[in-house]
């Protein structure tokens, strides 16, 4: 029932519209262009589509497929941006070999957008009559900071929501969160020469960097979770002093804790906070402050929650094998549809190269995914 031809031609074009997340990228263009195309192939099939400007080069786009009746409301949710293509011969070109389909975003996640909207030419195509809305949402800046998403589940309410993110068609129930916190300790600044009064700011923090190394042996080892692996943190910036025969009068990091789902943001930065707390007791010369810069919740749903029941199903009737239940170790905007109160499930194709040099989607899996979708939306929205 999938228009298969259509579906690969469309993944094509879209793999060769460059919709590089301008948050990441300077060059990057955005999601103009492939917004427009999006648009006007659901308004091609007959379903109601509307672009919404979020700001210049940014743009949602949202198709309706309106039920016949008060059957159960379904919202597919892709994004559009990709990350940049920095050390790609051929991030654009879409090019066929074995199955796959190579260029920046094919595997995350534009082999995703060709199957919603296969699925969604099959149902117009077909007649296919639902009772329940099915909600194609597709949206920005999922690579930088989601504005796209948080936008989006403002005016779209759903009984359900499928992320489609890469999975290798299996059923995703759960993924890690993180946070971001900046840390300052702060010294006096002095000559080079006049120890008596200089405190070094960059030593108050090694010895915070001591007791970090030290949580970030034992996350791995003191929180896991059977589907997202394991808490984890690191350190990916460091800034301190101003210049040779100086004592440093500050220093900055900002550490990245990978959290798991159960993990909420007080306990995470009272963490952090303890260990501040003791430096400062231990030493009287520890002067230091911590600042949360950005909180995205980890997600987990239950397998029994009708969406994953029906999905996993779905899945199941295409692929002629059971599809495992697995968790990422990443940050999708499940977490935001989530929150928003829309049980939410993550199925997406297979393929490799996310965020890499080289990569691809095989083609199969982009017109099975569809083919999942589209048994899903008549389970679920009959
Ligand atoms: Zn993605």
């Amino acid at each position: 029932m999938i228009d298969e031809t259509f579906t690969i031609a469309a993944l094509t074009d879209l793999v060769k519209i460059n919709s590089v997340n301008p948050g990441l990228d300077k060059t990057g263009r955005g999601e103009e262009e492939i917004g427009l195309y999006i648009d006007r192939l659901l308004k091609s099939f007959g379903i109601e589509s509307e672009l919404t400007l979020l700001a210049p080069k940014r743009v949602n786009v949202t198709g309706r497929i309106k039920g016949t009746g008060k059957g159960k409301s379904l919202l597919l949710n892709a994004h559009m941006d990709t990350v940049g293509v920095e050390g790609m011969s051929e991030p654009f070109s879409g090019s066929i070999k074995d199955g796959k389909l190579y260029g920046r975003g094919a595997y995350d996640m534009k082999g995703s957008i060709a199957a919603m909207l296969g699925m969604a030419k099959s149902i117009q195509d077909n007649n296919i009559e639902l009772s329940g809305d099915v909600i194609l949402t597709f949206v920005a800046d999922e690579e930088y900071e989601s504005i796209g998403t948080r936008e989006m589940v403002k005016y779209h309410k759903a009984d359900a929501a499928i992320v489609t993110e890469p999975t290798d068609l299996d059923i995703c129930i759960g993924h890690r969160g993180f946070g971001i916190y900046e840390i300052t300790s702060r010294g006096r600044i002095a000559h080079g020469g006049r120890h008596q009064e200089g405190i070094d700011a960059n030593t108050k923090m090694g010895l915070l960097l001591v007791e970090l190394d030290k949580l970030a042996q034992q996350l791995p080892d003191e929180k896991s979770h059977p589907l997202c692996g394991q808490a984890s943190l690191h350190v990916p910036l460091i800034q301190g002093g101003q210049s040779l025969f100086i004592y440093s009068g500050e220093c900055t990091i900002h550490v990245e804790r990978r959290t798991l789902p159960g993990e909420i943001e007080m306990n995470v930065l009272e963490e952090l906070q303890t260990i501040i707390d003791k430096l400062t007791e231990q030493d009287k010369n520890f002067h230091a402050t911590i600042k949360p810069l950005l909180w995205r919740a980890p997600y987990e749903i239950s397998k029994s929650t009708p969406i994953v029941i029906t999905v996993h199903e779905s899945a199941a009737g295409v692929l002629n094998y059971q599809p495992a239940y697995i968790g990422h170790s990443w940050w999708e905007d499940s977490a935001i549809i989530g929150k928003a109160g829309i049980d939410t499930v993550i199925i997406g194709p297979k393929g490799g190269g996310i965020h890499q040099e080289t990569e691809w989607v095989a083609i199969d899996s982009v017109v099975q995914l569809s083919k999942i979708l589209l048994e899903a939306a008549i389970k679920y929205c009959k």
